[in-house]
This record gives C-alpha cells, structure tokens and sequence, in this order.
C-alpha cells in the first residue's frame, strides 16, 4: 500500500498524521493513502520556499532556462510512468493522459523562452539625456491549488511559468490522485532545480486554508470547482495576495444547420464523452438548431454504442470510470432528475457493459439526453461526467441566448459552413474559449487559458503571456546620469524637456 506524502526542501517528508484513502477507480479497491497536510507542514513548505527564493530569483535567465530544458526532457523521458500513475489514480484511459501530459509540456516548452518572454522595454531620451525602462520581477512565494481532473497537465499551467519567473512554488494537488505530483517533483530535482523552489503539500481545506492566510505567500493559482474558487478569490485577494481562480464550466457546442453532422457526431461524442466527461472542456450541451436535432440525435447515439467502456490500463478501453464513487452516484442522479425535467434519455450510461465486468469500479457509461429543456437543472448545472444533453433550439439568436443566459463561460463551439455565422458568434458570444468547427479549443500554451463569468474569478488567465505577467510585477526605471548640463533646482513636475 503506498503512503503520498509531502515534498518539502528537495525531499520526501511529513505525513504521519491526517490521511485519505487513494482510490483505483476501475476496481474500487484503496490502493494507498496520501497524507493530509497539518498547518505547520504547510508553514514548513513556505518556509522553505522562502528560503530558497533569494538566490533562485538572483539565477540567471540562462541558468533558469537550462533547468527547465532538463526538466522537460525528463518529463518527456517519463511520459508513461506518468501517465500510468495518473490512469492508477483518475481512471482515465492511458493515451488520454498521455495527452494531458503532452499538453502539459507545451508549457514547460513556452516557459523554456523565459530569457525572451522577460524582456522589457526601453526608451532612450524620454527628456532630454534621461532614459526609461521596464522590468519584470518574481513575486516571491507563490502557490497553485488543483483539480482532480488533470493531475499533471493543471499544475503545469502554472509552475514551469511561475519557476522560470523566478519564484518558488508550492502545488497543492487534488488528494484524490496525488501521486503525479512526486514525481514531478522528484524530476525537477534530478533537473537541477535548487530544493526548496518547487514543494508539495498534500492536504484538504486545512492546507488550502493556510495557503490563503499565510503572509509569505504572494499569489495563488487555483483550479476547481466554482464555488471554492470563489471561495479561493475572496479569501486570497481579501488577504491581499493576487489570486486567479478558474471554476467550474458547462459548455455548448450550437450547431447550424448547413454544418457537416457527420463532423459534429464525431466531434460532440469525442467531446463529450473523452476523460468521462471529466475535463472542464468537455462539450456537455449540444445545442442543435432546427432542423438537424433528430438527425444528429441518430448519428451520435450510434457512435455512442460503439464506445469500448473499460479500466484505464487497458489498450482497448475508450473511456474508463469516474474518479469516486460519490462523483458517479452523483454524476448518475442527473439521469433521473432528466427525466422528471421532461429530457428523454436515449441512451442510459447505467445499462453500458463494461470490458472485464464492473467489479467495484466507479462506472458509468456515455448517457444522451434528448430534448433537454434549456434552463432546467441538468442543462444549466455542471454534471461533470459523461453525460451529453441535446437542446433543441430554432435559431442561431435563440442558441446564442441559450449559451449566454448560462452562469459560465469556460468554453464552447459553433459547427458550421458558413463563416459570416462564425465570425458573428466569435464575436458575439460571452465565452472565453471558442472552437469553430474544433470541439474542444483548449488555447495552445503560448496564449493563454481562461473563461468568463463563473468560470474564472480573477483578470488573469493561465500560461501564456497572461501567466507571465500573473507571476511578475512590474517596475519602470527612469535613469539619469549626470552631465555637466544639469540644470539645478525646479520644483516643478518633471514634463518633458
Ligand atoms: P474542487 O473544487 O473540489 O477541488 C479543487 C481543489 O480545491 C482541490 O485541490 C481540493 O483539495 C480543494 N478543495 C476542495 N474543497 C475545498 C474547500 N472546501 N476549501 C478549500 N479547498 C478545497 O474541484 P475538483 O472536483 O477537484 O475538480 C473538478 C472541478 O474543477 C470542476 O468543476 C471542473 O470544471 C473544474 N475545472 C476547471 C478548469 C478550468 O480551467 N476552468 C480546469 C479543470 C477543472
């Protein structure tokens, strides 16, 4: 049985205390326990974290940048044990963290630019022989707190930028599957990171709790659901640090009717059933725009019956099982609820077979629901699992409304033929993320990842450019070096001369 503990200063350590149980969730059997962190295992990590800051932000940008090459070959070298840890814990088939692994590494790439991405400007003669110029500064202390979903892609929205930034970090992962986060850490280390820049702390409320009230901590990057993270963004902010915290989603996908519904099945049920439904881009809503509604239905529903449901570390499995068991039962209660709204459940995720039978598996199949009325609970609420509703709606402006009237923005597509239509839904549509024709437009690592309304509490998106100013702060020099022609005393404000 394995024992997750913290990493603090470059080692394992701590852990005796407070646990949870660890889940592989194709089976439900514990597979271990990961330790809870206490407050003063939370002050041990800052602590270290603030000890190692002085000199990590002193190393040169070449020095930084070297690490970080490592750092990404490594990860590049373990893609499978990785990955393997995360289907043991998540329940995600392996190719599919395989790519959230993928994708995490994009941004180590994009950090591995920092020497470029911290350049400032420069204004020679800003009055006459005085010059000005920007820079950009680490923080200090910073933290990031994640979901369960993407126990390594999350966190690495946040820490190779925040590194390379020159602050020191303390993740905070889920501790329904900690694992991913140790031997991330142990990589950076055989890397060369100085201990103490990049630290674990495994933990609940508790450990969150002291990040927030903790004055050595300057910012927080938090991903979840949306009432912690707004939770996370008032507490934060009301102690003064700067905090981005992306919440909860429930995304669209409007399709018009001159769009290719073979490309739309195929898109709505990769989409919506990749992960379990698990990701926080997942297409939940198909919005179809009369006439296309039964059309689509048939052809997606017979995709779904195609679908191979089965454990994580099997080759042949498309989809694996829910994370927890409260998750499904929860997740499976949207079913019923569905029904009593009026939605017709055409195919129903309970009955799905299961490859090597069900066991005590976490397991619930692709579920469709049909004529979902818009503004019920099970279109309106995040379910977060594999289940597709199909709203039907008479015009582009009527889904439109549909999507805006929604509490989040995260993301959402359009699929259609018709680029004026695009263009008036890009344009026209409160979302932060939008696919045209591309069901999951999750931002490449050099813009930056982040939604609207509930889905993000904060101005700053992640990675990208937006994550390198999240994690600097700026200062602006304005430098004068004396000549025989300075001109004395005048107490009046410095114009331009
Ligand atoms: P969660 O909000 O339950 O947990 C997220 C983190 O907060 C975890 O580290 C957890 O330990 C901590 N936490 C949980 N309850 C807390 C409390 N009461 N006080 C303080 N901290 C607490 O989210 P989850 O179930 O792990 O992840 C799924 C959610 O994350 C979904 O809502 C999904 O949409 C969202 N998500 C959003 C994005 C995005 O980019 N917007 C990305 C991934 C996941």
């Amino acid at each position: 049985m394995k024992h997750v503990s913290h990493w603090i200063a470059g080692a394992r350590t701590g852990g005796d205390g407070r646990a949870a149980e660890i889940f592989n969730p194709a089976t439900g059997e514990v597979s271990g326990q990961v330790a809870l962190a206490t407050v003063e295992e939370v002050d041990a990590a800052v602590e270290a974290a603030a000890r190692a800051f002085p000199d990590w932000r002193d190393a040169s940008l070449a020095k930084r940048a070297r690490v970080l090459f490592r750092f990404r070959e490594l990860m590049d070298a373990h893609r499978d044990d990785l990955a393997a840890l995360i289907t043991s814990e998540h329940g995600k088939v392996h190719d599919d963290a395989l790519g959230e692994v993928a994708r995490g590494l994009e941004v180590v790439e994009f950090a591995c630019g920092i020497p470029h991405l911290l350049k400032g400007g420069f204004s020679e003669n800003v009055s006459t022989r005085v010059d000005s110029y920007s820079i950009r500064q680490p923080l200090g202390v910073v933290a990031g707190i994640t979901p369960f979903n993407f126990p390594a892609m999350v966190p690495m929205w946040m820490y190779p930028v925040a590194i390379a930034c020159g602050n020191t970090f303390i993740l905070k992962p889920s501790e329904k599957d900690p694992s991913a986060s140790l031997l991330m850490a142990e990589l950076w280390a055989e890397a060369g990171l100085p201990d103490g820049v990049f630290n674990v702390v495994q933990g609940d409320k508790v450990a969150v709790d002291r990040l927030l009230e903790h004055p050595v901590v300057k910012a927080v990057s938090f991903v979840g659901s949306t009432p912690i993270a707004r939770y996370v963004y008032e507490t934060g902010t009301a102690r003064g640090k700067r905090v981005q915290a992306l919440g909860g989603a429930k995304n669209h996908m409007l399709v018009l009717p001159d769009a290719d519904l073979d490309l739309v099945a195929d898109s709505a049920v990769s989409a919506g059933f990749g992960s379990a439904g698990e990701r926080c881009m997942a297409i939940s809503v198909v919005l179809a725009v009369d006439p296309v509604g039964d059309e689509l239905v048939e052809k997606i529903v017979s995709r779904v019956a195609g679908l191979t449901v089965g454990p994580g570390d099997d080759p042949a499995s498309e989809m694996g099982p829910l994370v927890t068991e409260a998750h499904r039962d929860k997740v499976a209660s949207y079913l019923d609820l569905g029904v009593e709204e009026g939605a017709k459940l055409v195919v129903d995720g309970r009955e799905t077979p299961v490859r090597g039978g069900r066991g005590d598996g976490f397991w619930l199949g692709p579920t469709v629901l049909d004529h979902v009325p818009a503004g019920s609970r099970v279109h309106r609420e995040e379910i977060f699992g594999p289940v597709l509703s199909v709203v039907r709606v008479a015009s582009y402006e009527e889904g439109l409304e549909v999507i805006n009237n929604g509490e989040y923005g995260n993301g959402t597509a359009i699929f259609t033929n018709d680029g004026g239509a695009a263009r008036r839904f890009q344009n026209e549509v409160e979302v932060g993320m939008i696919g045209i024709n591309v069901p999951i437009p999750v931002p490449m690592a050099f813009y930056s990842f982040g939604g609207w309304k509930s889905s993000l509490f904060g101005d700053t998106h992640v990675h990208g450019t937006e994550g390198v100013h999240f994690y600097t702060r700026g200062k602006v020099v304005t430098s004068r070096w004396l000549d025989p022609s300075h001109g004395g005393v005048n107490l009046g404000f410095p114009t331009n001369g």
